[in-house]
């Protein structure tokens, strides 16, 4: 059995495992695609310490720093359900998709979360080429721009906002009749001069030359009418999923399915931990993940001189 295992193999998952080794613990990463959203990612230009990286760059980095401590990688390995201990101080165990069946003294939950697609043509072939979903990471990438933010909830009018701050022009497309954020949200939006809200609006698809994106149509749901905007950049902001499905029933999990930490990473689940995307800690960026992870490592190890 394991002293530590990680579920999950981003940065949370990767800071986790590397803290975790370094106290000279056995310590196992589970991950269905070990990097995580980092992947996905062109450009991070905030991780300090670090002027300018990539994603795949980032994420070989957090392979090869695993790797140097003697972490037992198991890449490509979905969790799909965690049974407690069955007495206290018990083995935790995780089964996996391929049928094995994982145990551990303690476990770090650190499974990260997916943005929501529009699902629209144009969205995945100008994904990272205009397509973009973390207003704190890539907002300043269309300095001078004009965007669109797709979405009227509190993010997509704190995107706006924020936006509105850096890019040239922002176009605020919302599905429904009015939007659903926060009065106080709506009224700063409102008052932005370089912002217009078009309610009402069903994205239909999202354009381009071929090597980026130059706009989006919308359909007027009022009138029927299509219209299409030239743009430079579109933020989804229609949500952020946790992949905790698989977690449902035996870790406590908030409304918006986010696992429930306190401020040493604990969940509902004695000796097992939570870090990152997953979790209820707010803003979620890579510095932030793998602070977690750091976190939720060390109280893991605490848990474990404990029991
Ligand atoms: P993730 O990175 O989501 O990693 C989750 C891990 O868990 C993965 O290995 C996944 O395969 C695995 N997993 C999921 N379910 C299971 C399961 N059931 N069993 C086993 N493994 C599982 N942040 C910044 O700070 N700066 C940026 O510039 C930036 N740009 C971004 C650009 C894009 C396009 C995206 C999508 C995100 C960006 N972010 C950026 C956000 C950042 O990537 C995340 O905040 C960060 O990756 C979260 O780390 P995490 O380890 O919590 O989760």
């Amino acid at each position: 059995a394991f002293d530590v295992l990680v579920v999950g193999g981003g940065p949370a998952g990767a800071a986790a495992a590397v803290y975790a080794a370094r106290k000279g613990i056995r310590t196992g990463i589970a991950a269905e695609r070990f990097g995580g959203q980092v992947n996905d990612t062109m450009a991070i230009e905030n991780f300090i310490s670090v002027l300018e990286t990539d994603g795949p760059k980032f994420a070989m980095g957090l392979d090869a720093h695993v790797k140097a401590y003697g972490v037992d990688v198991m890449n490509l390995q979905r969790g799909e359900k965690l049974i407690p201990p069955s007495t206290p101080g018990g083995l935790v165990e995780v089964q996996l998709a391929n049928g094995g069946t994982l145990k551990s003294k303690t476990v770090i939950l650190s499974t990260g979360a997916r943005w929501r697609n529009v699902n629209v043509p144009g969205e995945q072939e100008y994904k990272n080429k205009g397509v973009a979903y973390c207003p704190h990471c890539d907002g300043p990438l269309f300095k001078g721009k004009r965007v669109a933010v797709i979405g009227g909830g509190n993010s997509g009018v704190e995107a706006a906002i924020d936006l509105a701050g850096i890019v040239a022009h922002v176009t605020l497309i919302e599905f429904g009749d009015a939007l659903r954020a926060d009065a106080v949200l709506v009224n700063k939006l409102k008052s932005l001069p370089n912002v217009v809200i078009h309610t009402q609006a069903q994205t239909t698809e999202l354009t381009g030359d071929g090597s980026k994106l130059n706009g989006l149509t919308y359909t007027d749901r009022a009138s029927g009418q299509s219209h299409h905007i030239e743009l430079e950049g579109v933020f989804v902001q229609i949500g952020l999923v946790p992949n905790t499905e698989w977690l449902k029933g035996v870790v406590e999990l908030s409304k918006h399915g986010e696992i429930v930490v306190d401020a040493k990473g604990q969940t509902s689940v004695p000796g097992v931990f939570a870090a990152g995307d997953a979790t209820t800690v707010p803003f979620k960026q890579i510095i932030i993940a793998a602070g977690d992870g750091a976190k939720a490592a060390l109280a893991a190890f605490d848990h474990l001189i404990r029991n």
